[in-house]
C-alpha cells in the first residue's frame, strides 16, 4: 500500500529516545513525508527519575548527525578523564576521554534543549495504556489511560522506557527485569544551593572541571560525574546485603523503602555509606552536607536492574518498533543508557527516511525498516549489555582480581590484567573485601 499523504508517525516517550527520533526525523525524511507527534504521560520532563547522563562518543555523533549536539553541549560539562581509586584511596588507573565528544548532562535541562529543536508536537499529560490493531492490522491506536480519545499512527516509535507498554504487551515473556544485586543512591549537589554558602576546599574545581571519579571503599562506591555550573552528581552505590546491614544498622526495617523514608534518615544512610569511601579530605562525606532537600526528586535510590535486549526490537504483526530502555534498559555501570537510546533513534530515523525517500510503501516497511534497525543494532546492544553485566564488579565489593571492567573503553579481560598487573608493581595486593562492618 502506498502512501496517498504523510505518514502519521507516533513517538511514545519524550526522554532521550523519543526527542531524538522526533528531531532526527524532521532532520532526515523528504519534506512533507511524515507527520509526527510525541506522547508522553509525564507533564515535565523534571517529573522523571534520573539526574545526570554521560553522553558518550557514539550519541554525541549522532547528534551531530542531526545537527544536534549543540543541544548537549550548551548546558552540559566535558568529561576529559575518568579515573578509578581503590579502597586505600590510591589511584589505580586514569584514561583520558575527548571532551568534544563525550559530555555530562543534566537530564532536564538536556531534554528541554533537545525539546526545543523539534516543531512535532508533543503531548504532554498522555499516559497511554494499550497499543490496538487499526484498519487490519496496518495501522495501530494508541489508547489513555484516562479515557481520553485514541490516536491513530501508520507507524508507532515505542521510546516509552524500562516499563515500556509496548513491551508488556508484545513481548511478555522478555518484559521482565533482572535485579543485578546491588543499588545506588544518586544525588545532585548544587553549590549554588548549598544551605551555608560554605563550601568544602577543592569542590568547586571537581564540579566545574572535567573528571570523572570512580571511588572504592570496602563494602561500598562511589562515583562523582562533575555537571558543571557547580554542580555534581554523586551515586554511592552498595549490594543488597550492604543495603539490608546499614539500614538496620540505622535502625530501620532491612526492606524500607526509600520513598518512605524521612530526609533526616536519608540523610544518615547516606552519610554511612559515603563514609566507607576514602575521597579526598573527606569530600564525598562533606559534599553531602550541600544537599539542600533530602525529598527532592534529586536524591533517589535506584535499585539496579537491567532487562535483556529484544532480539526483534517491533512486533510481527502491527507498525511497531522499541527503541532505548523500551528494547534493552542497560545499568549505569557502562554509563550507556542515555547513549544507546540516542544513537537507536537516530539510526531508526535514518533507515526510515531512507525508505520514505525512495518512495517505500507502509507494505515494505518491516522488512525494509523494522528488520533492517534489529539487524543493524543486535550485536551492538548484545555486546554492551555483556559489558554492563561485567562492570557490575566496578560497583560492588568484589576484589580487582574478579574483573575490574573499564569498559566500554577497554575490554574486560584487558582492564582486569591492567589493574592486576599495576597491583603487583606497586607491591600492594588486594584482598576480597570486608562485609560492611
Ligand atoms: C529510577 C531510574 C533512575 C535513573 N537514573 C539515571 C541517571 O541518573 N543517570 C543515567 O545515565 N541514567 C539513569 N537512568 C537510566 C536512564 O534514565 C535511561 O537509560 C534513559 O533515560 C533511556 O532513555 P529512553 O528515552 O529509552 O527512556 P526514558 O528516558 O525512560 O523515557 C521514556 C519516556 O516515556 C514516557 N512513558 C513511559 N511510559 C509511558 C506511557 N505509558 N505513556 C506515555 N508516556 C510514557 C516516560 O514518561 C519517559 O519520558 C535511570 C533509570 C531509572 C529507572
Amino acid at each position: 500500500m502506498r502512501l496517498d499523504s504523510k505518514m502519521q508517525v507516533g513517538i511514545l516517550g519524550a526522554g532521550p529516545a523519543g526527542l531524538t527520533a522526533a528531531v532526527a526525523l524532521q532532520r532526515y525524511a523528504p519534506p512533507g513525508s511524515v507527520d509526527i507527534t510525541v506522547l508522553d504521560r509525564y507533564n515535565s520532563s523534571a517529573d522523571y527519575p534520573g539526574v545526570e547522563y554521560g553522553i558518550q562518543a557514539r550519541a554525541m555523533r549522532a547528534l551531530h548527525r542531526v545537527r544536534a549536539d549543540d543541544a548537549a553541549r550548551r548546558r552540559g560539562n566535558p568529561v576529559d578523564r575518568i579515573e578509578f581509586y581503590n579502597r586505600n584511596g590510591h589511584r589505580q588507573l586514569a584514561l583520558r576521554v575527548d571532551p568534544r565528544w563525550s559530555i555530562g548532562v543534566l537530564r532536564r535541562e538536556f531534554l528541554t534543549d533537545l525539546a526545543s529543536l523539534s516543531a512535532a508536537p508533543l503531548l504532554r499529560g498522555h499516559d497511554v495504556n494499550a497499543i490496538v490493531a487499526a484498519d487490519g492490522g496496518r495501522r495501530v491506536d494508541v489508547t489513555f489511560a484516562d479515557g481520553q480519545p485514541a490516536r491513530r499512527f501508520d507507524l508507532l516509535v515505542a521510546a516509552d522506557g524500562v516499563q515500556s507498554v509496548a513491551r508488556r504487551q508484545f513481548f511478555p515473556a522478555d518484559a521482565v527485569t533482572h535485579d543485578r544485586g546491588f543499588s545506588a543512591i544518586y544525588l545532585l549537589v548544587d553549590e549554588t544551593k548549598a544551605p551555608d554558602g560554605n563550601m568544602p576546599p577543592g569542590f568547586s574545581s571537581i564540579a566545574n572541571g572535567g573528571t570523572i571519579r570512580f571511588m572504592r571503599g570496602s563494602f561500598a562506591t562511589a562515583v562523582w560525574f562533575p555537571a558543571g555550573n557547580g554542580r555534581l552528581t554523586l551515586a554511592l552505590g552498595f549490594d543488597h546485603a550492604t543495603r539490608a546491614h546499614i539500614w538496620v544498622s540505622q535502625g530501620l526495617p532491612p526492606d524500607a523503602a526509600w520513598q518512605n523514608l524521612s530526609g533526616v534518615q536519608r540523610r544518615s544512610l547516606a552519610r554511612r555509606i559515603a563514609a566507607d569511601v576514602p575521597g579526598p579530605g573527606g569530600l564525598v562525606v562533606q559534599a553531602l552536607d550541600l544537599v539542600e532537600d533530602w525529598v527532592s526528586p534529586d536524591v533517589y535510590l535506584w535499585s539496579m536492574r537491567d532487562s535483556d535486549p529484544l532480539a526483534q526490537p517491533y512486533t510481527a504483526g502491527l507498525p511497531v518498533v522499541l527503541l532505548g530502555d523500551a528494547a534493552h534498559a542497560f545499568l549505569p555501570t557502562i554509563g550507556m543508557g542515555a547513549s544507546l537510546a540516542i544513537e537507536d533513534a537516530e539510526i531508526f530515523s535514518r533507515i526510515l527516511a531512507r525508505h520514505l525517500a525512495g518512495g517505500g510503501t507502509l507494505d515494505e516497511l518491516h522488512t525494509k525498516v523494522l528488520q533492517r534497525f534489529g539487524d543493524h543494532r543486535r550485536g551492538v546492544w548484545l555486546d554492551l549489555m555483556t559489558r554492563a553485566r561485567d562492570a557490575v564488579t566496578n560497583w560492588r565489593h568484589e576484589t580487582v582480581e574478579q574483573g575490574f571492567v573499564l569498559s566500554p573503553f577497554v575490554p574486560t579481560r584487558v582492564g582486569s590484567a591492567l589493574v592486576r598487573g599495576y597491583e603487583q608493581v606497586r607491591g600492594r595486593t588486594l584482598t576480597p573485601t570486608d562485609h560492611a562492618a
